[in-house]
């Protein structure tokens, strides 16, 4: 695509027109999209943003956002904005909170006893019908007040543009298939990371600021608004949830019997087509529907981590603007809407779910946790809404490309939404840090982990893991190269230096500490290569062969035991006996030159507090 728009950008006789694909088919309720006209039409005109006032058809710069939470700011007492952070190009980032307790602060949000409902947008910044929406949502509960009674009973955060950078680089290129509006900004950031992987590393300054509010105001429920591509179907918008062992009971199970039946039912009875977010594959000759297993690189999952629900929200970019803004207006409303049928079911269920995990700290005997799983075998029926497909001979290709149809398919089959785990730990007592590997603990205290220093050296016999069979990836991804190991458990002697780092596991955030400390689990610091230099070899240095030769000779010379068990591998193993570096490896493996730390996690999993 990017080669494309060179050659059109180079060539100024071609039409400069981005390409906007429509959907084959737009639900029937989106034409009136009632919800959001109405909004609309109550405003004052002062507040109303680009997207309304273009119909959909223009998105604006931030400066708009801020203008207008601003204005809100004046129009009503109940609404604050906050400077949270800036960008790598020198952006404020802002977030609203709207209370009507005027609790602007975490401190006293949390005095209120109130649901704290937080909603992001543009995270992508080209997928950004989220904006507007929200901007919305907090004049309907403050101007038109049409729902100023969420107040009596929630506090919300909203940061209406995540990747403000992301949001300033505007093109029309950025989404050659979004349906509008004209021209948006770009997914990744200024410094080009995608913040949606960001969450557990935290490399950037706008994932740092994100994690200061998220850890500090700690919502009850979160969402992330976003605009997939893929495949066009009936459905305006598309749903992803930890709903499985994947979010802590009784967080899980008040999402999958209280949250998502309701959500379904009343975006339904608005007209929208929802469904879950996945894809048709192949099975046996047939289409199953599979949704995806996330981790918590990604919001909604970073969520879960921390016991709280969070919606992904996906609109189709095959779909008009003006659809995506009516599905984003409608999903946040209802779920909105359905957390306050009974907010005290929520904020009782995450804090049960934050003591319940930090209970099994130490539990020899209590359940492990889940860190990883792959997409079960197990189903359950379904009807999906998908759309006929009139394959056509394409002059380009000079082969059938598919092309999508108004016409509906119904299709009777079965949904894969369960999780099989692939990756589990139980919750240790807590964990040491060596003093060393700081940066490690520097991390931690991002995402607002409690951690002591230790006063004294200790050491002990501890659990940790060897590493075996690494694999570093072939290419960088989101700036670091990520890489793949067996992490074999091992009980060994370790010396912890005084000033280490002890981490407690009896704290809420017992299960994202399992997800960034447990090497095997798929977002850890290990395998995002926070611990490159343990697999390097001990930092012991070169040995000339004229040096290890004499010193392995001498061994040999010294222990008949070592001698017989050399000759053995070499007449057991020709490649071995073939190898000259391997054969003088093999004994530098058994001397006391070999340094014994090579491939040994450092962090060790502590049982018993004996210091
Ligand atoms: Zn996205």
């Amino acid at each position: 695509m990017i080669r494309c728009y060179l050659l059109l950008a180079a060539c100024v006789c071609f039409a400069q027109d981005p390409i906007a694909p429509h959907s084959a088919y737009e639900p029937p309720a989106a034409k009136a999209a009632a919800s959001l006209a109405s909004s609309t039409k109550d405003s004052p005109r002062d507040l109303l943003t680009t997207g309304e006032k273009s119909g959909w058809n223009e998105t604006a710069p931030y400066a708009e956002a801020v203008d207008i939470a601003n204005r809100l700011e004046r129009a009503s007492r109940f609404v604050k904005v906050l400077d949270i952070g800036t960008t790598p190009e020198g952006r404020t980032m802002i977030a609203i909170v709207v209370s009507k307790d005027r609790a602007f602060t975490p401190e006293s949000a949390a005095r209120a006893n109130k649901a704290i409902i937080m909603i992001q947008s543009g995270i992508h910044a080209g997928e950004i019908e989220g904006k507007d929406t929200a901007l919305m949502l907090v004049r309907d509960m403050t101007v038109t007040k049409r729902f100023a009674a969420w107040l009596d009973h929630a506090i919300f955060v909203i940061i209406p543009v995540f990747n403000v950078d992301g949001h300033e680089n505007f093109s029309p290129y950025h989404r050659p298939s979004q349906n509008g509006p004209r021209s948006t900004g770009l997914r990744a950031t200024a410094q080009r990371v995608n913040l949606n992987r960001d969450y557990i590393k935290a490399d950037t300054p706008e994932m740092r600021a994100w994690l200061k509010i998220f850890n500090s105001w700690m919502p009850d429920f979160h969402i992330d608004n976003h605009v997939t591509d893929g495949s066009d179907f009936q459905y305006d918008v598309t749903w992803d949830m930890a709903r499985n062992q994947d979010l802590a009971d009784p967080a899980g199970s008040w999402v999958r019997e209280r949250f998502i039946p309701e959500l379904d039912k009343r975006m339904a009875a608005d007209g929208h087509m929802v469904a879950p977010y996945g894809a048709l594959r192949p099975v046996a000759g047939k289409r199953e529907f599979f949704m995806e297993v996330f981790s918590p690189r990604y919001s909604h999952l970073y969520a879960a981590v921390q016991n709280r629900p969070s919606l992904l929200v996906e609109s189709h970019s095959l779909k008009a603007a003006k659809t995506r803004a009516w599905a984003h207006y409608d999903i946040m409303r209802h779920s909105i809407e359905t957390i306050l049928l009974d907010p005290e079911a929520l904020r009782r269920a995450v804090r049960e779910a934050d003591r319940e995990l930090a209970s099994r700290a130490g539990l020899r005997s209590a359940a492990p946790v889940y860190l990883a799983g792959k997409v079960s075998d197990r189903s359950r029926p379904l009807v999906y809404h998908a759309l006929k497909s009139g394959p056509f001979k394409s002059e380009i290709t000079g082969a059938m490309v598919n092309r999508y149809l108004p016409e509906p398919d119904d299709l009777e089959t079965r949904i894969h939404d369960q999780i099989d785990t692939t990756a589990e730990a139980q919750i240790p007592l807590g964990y040491l840090i060596p003093i060393a590997w700081k940066d490690l603990a520097d991390v931690l205290a991002l995402h607002g982990v409690e951690m002591e220093r230790t006063n004294k050296p200790i050491e002990q016999e501890f659990e940790t893991y060897r590493f075996s069979g690494t694999k570093f990836a072939t290419t960088s991804f989101e700036g670091r190269v990520m890489l793949d190991f067996d992490a074999r458990p091992v009980k060994e002697k370790t010396a912890i230096p005084a000033g280490s780092y002890w981490v407690p596991m009896k704290q809420r955030r017992a299960r994202l500490i399992l997800a960034m400390l447990e090497p095997q689990a798929p977002d850890s610091l290990a395998r995002w290569g926070f611990l490159n230099t343990v697999f390097e070899g001990g930092g012991r240095g070169g040995v000339g062969e004229y040096l290890s030769e004499p010193i392995a000779r001498r061994m040999m010379a010294h222990s008949p035991e070592l001698r017989k068990q050399f000759e053995a591998r070499l007449a057991s193993d020709p490649q071995f006996a073939a190898d000259r570096q391997a054969r003088l490896n093999w004994w530098f493996q058994q001397s006391k030159y070999e340094a014994g730390d090579t491939g040994r996690y450092p962090v060790v999993r502590v049982w018993e507090k004996t210091w």
